[in-house]
């Protein structure tokens, strides 16, 4: 039977059309703000960012802004995630600690990437829904736990690389002692909440080298567990 008038037929070809032509715009973005790691942007390929948004704000999960999210809290800009991870530079046998799961996208765009991530955000319920993103979108090699994750987590300590995705005044003295040597950290810093400086850290045999990289926005770390 020929299709009538209003036959969808087409309908699954104009979605693919559409999520296609929304991944290559995502990837250009990425690209053209400076996120140049094949790793990485393969990475931000698979891991798909609208399952990490709710609300509102969903139809806008592609574009290149960061959006909010429970408790006050946001999710990062993703070619600032993508900066960030290509500063951090994971190797595919590391163990990455996360400050600040938030939605959880960057400890997904991590576990691509390395062995294991463990991710804390101070929010029960932050934590509770990144894990049941992480648990429907298969990343079996991430643990969220509830914690201030400015004192780090001594007891899995030392780590290959740190990612703090929330402000601190200093890089937080705990997560440079759980730093392995030859690790790497990445960390917003600053005294203003309006805007900090990204840096990476580097422990080296006798200290630590820092690099400033650019200036970014984030939310602060703040002390203490949530309220929610
Ligand atoms: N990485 C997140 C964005 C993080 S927003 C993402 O990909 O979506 C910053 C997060 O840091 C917030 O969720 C906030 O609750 C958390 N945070 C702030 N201070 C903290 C602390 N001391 N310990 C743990 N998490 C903290």
């Amino acid at each position: 039977m020929a299709p009538g008038p209003d036959s969808d037929h087409d309908a699954p070809d104009g979605d693919a059309g559409d999520q296609a032509e929304r991944q290559m715009r995502f990837l250009f973005a990425l690209r053209s703000r400076g996120v140049t790691d094949p790793r990485v942007l393969a990475a931000m390929e698979r891991i798909d960012r609208g399952a990490f948004v709710r609300g509102h704000f969903e139809d806008r999960a592609y574009e290149d802004t960061p959006l909010p999210i429970a408790c006050g809290q946001t999710i990062s800009q993703p070619s600032v995630v993508g900066l960030m991870t290509q500063a951090l530079n994971p190797g595919p046998r590391d163990t990455v600690l996360e400050i600040g799961t938030g939605s959880g996208y960057q400890a997904a765009v991590l576990s691509v990437l390395c062995r294991r991530v463990l991710t804390v955000d101070r929010h029960r319920r932050l934590v509770a829904e990144a894990e049941a993103v992480f648990r429907a979108q298969g990343l079996t090699n991430i643990t969220a736990r509830v914690a201030d994750g400015s004192f780090g987590l001594p007891e899995q300590a030392p780590f290959d690389r740190i990612m703090v995705t929330a402000a601190a005044e200093d890089p937080p003295g705990p997560l440079l002692s759980q730093l392995k040597v030859g690790g790497i950290m990445v960390v917003p810093v600053g005294q203003s909440d309006a805007v900090q400086t990204l840096i990476r850290v580097t422990r080296t045999e006798t200290g630590f080298a820092y690099d400033e990289m650019r200036q970014v926005r984030f939310v602060p770390l703040v002390e203490g567990l949530g309220q929610t």
